[in-house]
């Protein structure tokens, strides 16, 4: 997945891909010392547009607020940046790919004065992250790693450090042949997939863990929590322990690269009648529905990239 060509924005200028470089000495390399975000860009009614840039953009700034990463541009510099790199590169769907990071000077621990800040943006041409698993489903595993501890790594945070821990549950999902791995928290209870959100229906009602249980509060989750509410599913933020996963109609997971993926076996054990199920069914057509209007953006959801 991805082109290695076209252009990345990188500090401010737009550079041929295999310019667009960094030192060896950079302190996120060695310390992991990034913060990123992934959004897309669809084909819309609208021309090409991202899908909840705003927020995207904010939840970065959010992040590297928690690690005292200062950044010298605005969120709407960003946005703009944002649009423009795709704009550069004549694409009309893309996934893209902001980050932020302490890049080269001294090697201690604590980054001193001459360590840069510096910022890239790729746009890269990405189809369905779990591939064919969109329509068929996905066979996934509950993983023997669990997720970070609160107090250990903010999950709230989208740090490339915390990729450590998305790339042990996913190695060992597709080492033992599954498409995707889903974790538990600290306390034994269901958090999250190595990249994706976790979403269970039971008798008509839609569950999710809360934003406190060691997750990403994905911006994919929160637009499906909207979408539901707005159908009249009834949706419940709360805390579910593992057997749930066996016991459920229907589970799904979301994420910006996995958009909306139907489950169709947990550790081998089929889920529910038919994959994907029909509350699964009708959250993908609202979802993507936004996408060719369909669905009604009441929420100003999408960024057309002529915005900026
Ligand atoms: N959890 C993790 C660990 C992720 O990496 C992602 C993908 N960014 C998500 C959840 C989903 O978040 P979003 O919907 O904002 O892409």
């Amino acid at each position: 997945s991805g082109q290695k060509r076209g252009f990345i924005w990188h500090n401010g200028k737009i550079k041929p891909w295999e310019d667009a470089t960094v030192h060896v000495s950079a302190h996120a390399l060695h310390y992991g010392s990034s913060v990123f975000e992934g959004e897309r860009v669809y084909k819309t009614h609208k021309g090409p547009a991202f899908f909840r840039l705003h927020a995207h953009t904010h939840r970065l700034f959010d992040s590297a607020r928690i690690y005292e990463i200062d950044i010298d541009y605005t969120e709407e510099e960003i946005n703009a940046a944002c649009c423009q790199i795709v704009r550069a590169n004549n694409m009309e769907s893309a996934y893209v790919r902001p980050i932020i990071f302490r890049g080269a000077g001294s090697l201690g621990v604590i980054p001193k004065g001459e360590t840069t800040v510096d910022i890239a943006i790729l746009a890269l041409d990405w189809g369905a992250y779990l591939g064919d698993a969109i329509h068929k489903g996905a066979d996934v595993c509950v993983s023997s790693w669990n997720r970070v501890a609160p107090n250990t790594f903010p999950s709230w945070a989208k740090a490339g450090g915390n990729y450590l821990s998305s790339q042990l549950i996913a190695l060992e999902a597709k080492r033992n042949g599954y498409d995707e791995g889903i974790a538990l928290g600290h306390n034994g209870l269901l958090s999250e997939g190595a990249g994706e959100n976790l979403f269970l229906v039971q008798n008509g009602i839609l569950r999710t863990p809360p934003v406190s249980s060691s997750i990403l509060a994905g911006i994919t989750r929160d637009s499906v929590i909207t979408l539901a509410k707005n159908m009249n599913i009834p949706v419940e933020e709360k805390e579910l322990p593992r057997e749930a996963l066996y016991l459920s109609d229907e589970v799904f997971m979301v994420g910006t690269a996995a958009e909306i993926t139907p489950v169709r076996s947990v550790d081998r054990k089929p889920v529910g009648k038919e994959c994907p199920g029909p509350i699964t069914k009708a959250l993908q057509k609202a979802f993507f529905g936004i996408f060719d209007g369909s669905t009604a953006d009441q929420w100003n959801w999408l960024t057309p990239l002529d915005t900026y």
